[in-house]
């Protein structure tokens, strides 16, 4: 009887502790309707691949509040466990200030990495020795004017570029590369990787309407072609397959031929521009995807795995925003626990427009809570208005602290900062932090001290965190 009343102590004692801790806590915190978003930024058009030991992911950087008149400049994020992902600079340092739209996965033929991104509306073959960049235009020289240089990647007789964007490049088993682009467009691509073949064929599709973002690859002999429908909340892919060549001819699947759509109970939409990539050695394929977002250019990356049925079809993805988690495993530390967190102040209320869809709903909150909740589609913002720019980390006891990551707001426009840390929350001393605008993510400080409060005032970029980890 004792012991059942110690144990009747300990568990309600246990349960008031926590309910006093959290009750406040966790009726206050919203609903994050952005996920596991695969990289903490928006992006769009992701390619991935896995090069060496290091996973990489070619995008378009979203989230310059520009609509399609404009995007972020070129990086390229990588990652060794699929889970934590880094950019350091910009990988394509001409095209920084251009409109810089779906690079393309990075193909090594010549001894060299290309890719193929559209520039300011037209496809460019961009040429590295190394997949992390610096990318320079491949023909003539690396200079960007507009509308278009001479060194587009399609030509016509008379030698202007026709109109065309999203370019992707597969090299089939025997070392013929091919480019498929918007409308279903597919040609042969020539050994020198940037002149195209004339003969130019339009895959035959059941959808015939707009198509952009294609995907191609092969699997055990199978090619399949996966093209877009729609766009906006109603963004789709659909596909054909086919064994004879990587032009053609394919048919659609007897089954569904809609590989992502809209999941009105989930509330994801329009899953749409995105790659299919295969770990090297193992039958695991995955869908990348972006997603509607919070509108216009303003999407994020989801990634999930890819199934087929014994004939050989795409089974239609469960879409999730959830995440795969690690698909390689690392040493990774453990994180230190933020049990409470604070900011200078806290931006209203989001509500984010449809553009189309009626039965779109999606609000986003942006409290301090959501720079610790381990996902990358929550961020927290303060106001506008909010000149000084704070957040502050409570590890609820003096612990020592070894390092810290802040993965901010738009990464990609650069951030400098100011790193501070306290043992009382009202006495604080500076620990680290930097100057002068780095274009990075995450901006990492190497620490040796004991602390329980943790304050970063952010004096340079967009003033927001997606998240900030302490070890
Ligand atoms: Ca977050």
């Amino acid at each position: 009887m004792k012991r059942i009343l110690l144990l009747f102590i300990l568990v309600v004692g246990y349960s008031l502790h926590c309910f006093s801790q959290n009750y406040i806590k966790r009726q206050e915190i919203p609903v994050n309707p952005f996920g596991h978003a695969l990289v903490p930024d928006m992006i769009a058009d992701a390619s991935i691949q896995l090069i060496g030991d290091t996973f990489y992911c070619y995008a378009t950087t979203d989230g310059y509040d520009q609509g399609l008149n404009t995007s972020g400049p070129p990086v390229v994020w990588k990652s060794k466990d699929f889970v934590n992902w880094c950019f350091v600079g910009t990988c394509f340092p001409s095209a920084v200030k251009q409109k810089y739209w779906a690079p393309s996965k990075a193909v090594k033929a010549n001894g060299k990495y290309y890719i193929y991104p559209t520039i300011n509306g037209f496809m460019y073959p961009a040429v590295a020795s190394s997949p992390d960049g610096p990318f320079n235009i491949a023909v003539g020289r690396d200079t960007l004017y507009t509308p278009y240089t001479s060194a587009t990647l399609l030509k016509t007789k008379d030698g202007k570029p026709p109109y065309g964007i999203d370019a992707e490049i597969f090299i089939d088993d025997d070392g013929q590369a091919y480019v498929y682009w918007q409308w279903r467009h597919t040609a042969k691509l020539q050994a020198d990787m940037v002149t195209v073949d004339t003969n130019v064929v339009t895959v035959k599709t059941p959808q015939t309407a707009y198509s952009e973002g294609p995907i191609f690859f092969k699997r055990k002999g199978v090619y399949y072609y996966l093209y877009t429908i729609g766009g906006g909340e109603k963004y789709q892919y659909a596909y054909v397959m086919g064994k004879q060549s990587p032009l053609g001819p394919f048919e659609a699947p007897a089954g569904s031929n809609i590989i992502s759509t809209t999941n009105y109970d989930r509330e994801i939409y329009g899953p749409g521009h995105g790659s299919v990539f295969n770990v090297p050695g193992t039958d695991d394929y995955y869908f990348a995807f972006l997603e509607f977002g919070r509108g216009s250019t303003n999407r994020q990356t989801y990634v999930n795995k890819l199934e087929f049925n014994e004939d050989g079809s795409i089974r239609p993805v469960d879409i999730t925003m959830i995440g795969v988690g690690a698909l390689k495993k690392t040493k990774t530390n453990r994180k230190l626990p933020v049990v409470n967190s604070y900011a200078s102040s806290i931006r209203a209320v989001l509500k984010i427009k449809h553009e189309g869809d009626s039965l779109f709903h999606r609000t986003e909150a942006f409290v301090p809570y959501f720079a610790f909740d381990g996902a990358n589609g929550s961020r927290w913002m303060p106001t506008s208005q909010d000149s000084v720019g704070w957040l502050v980390a409570d590890l609820g006891n003096i612990v020592s602290v070894k390092r810290s990551e802040i993965y901010f707001v738009r990464p990609t426009a650069g951030h400098a900062y100011q790193l501070d840390y306290s043992v009382d929350g009202t006495n604080w001393k500076l620990c680290d932090g930097h100057d002068d605008l780095r274009m990075e993510s995450p901006h990492t400080d190497n620490l040796k001290i004991k602390a329980r409060y943790l304050r970063i005032i952010i004096t340079k970029g967009v003033k927001g965190v997606w998240e900030w980890n302490l070890y």
